[in-house]
């Protein structure tokens, strides 16, 4: 399975310096006082599997990911998040299988202008939203990040909704129907 190392982010939110967080072994912490930038680190996340809801982001508009200053620092114009996974023991599937590690990254500018990149290739959400598909990882049915109020969407779900899940944990999302019919062809 794909195992997110590192994460690197800058501009976005808090971390608006180059910050590079490493997640070493099986469970990592995080810790600090209120404030600190703990559920920013988890957005970061969100945001580059594709988070295309700025509410779900804590902001009105996209752009509230970029650094928005502070008291001494100015705003700056971009943010940009990179997800370094490990692939060494597979996980990634078609083109990128190749690949011993698998770099996400999404870059936002303040004019508006936004990418998506994996592994120095520019490509579109649809790439990303397809290489976690069926890994539990991802933004439409993750059960890989269990937000606060993730426990009572789960425990509240609709059976339809409930059907989203089940068929993202096991692994028959409509997306692999696809692909194999793709691939008989
Ligand atoms: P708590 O323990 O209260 O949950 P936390 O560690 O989760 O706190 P976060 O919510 O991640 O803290 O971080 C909030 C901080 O991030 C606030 O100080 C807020 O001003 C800052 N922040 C959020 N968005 C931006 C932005 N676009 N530019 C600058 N700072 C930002
Ligand atoms: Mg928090």
């Amino acid at each position: 399975p794909l195992r997110l190392t590192h994460l690197k982010l800058a501009g976005f939110k808090s971390f608006v310096d180059p910050t590079t967080l490493h997640l070493h072994g099986q469970r990592v912490g995080i810790v600090g006082p209120n404030g600190c930038g703990k559920s920013n680190v988890m957005e970061a996340i969100r945001w580059v599997l594709g988070e295309s809801s700025a509410r779900e982001l804590r902001g009105d508009s996209m752009q509230d990911v970029i650094f928005n200053g502070s008291l001494n620092r100015k705003p700056v114009s971009r943010a940009s998040v990179e997800l370094h996974f490990d692939n060494s023991l597979g996980g990634a599937a078609g083109q990128w299988s190749q690949y011993a590690e698998i770099v996400v990254k999404r870059v936002l500018e303040r004019d508006g202008n936004s990418s998506y990149i994996i592994n120095n290739q520019q490509v579109r959400r649809r790439d990303i939203t397809d290489l976690f598909m069926g890994t539990g990882v991802g933004t439409r049915a993750s059960y890989a990040i269990i937000g606060q109020n993730t426990i009572s969407r789960i425990v509240e779900a609709k059976p339809e909704e409930m059907r989203v899940f089940l068929e993202e944990a096991a692994g028959v999302s409509k997306y692999k129907e696809r692909r194999r019919e793709t691939e008989l062809r």
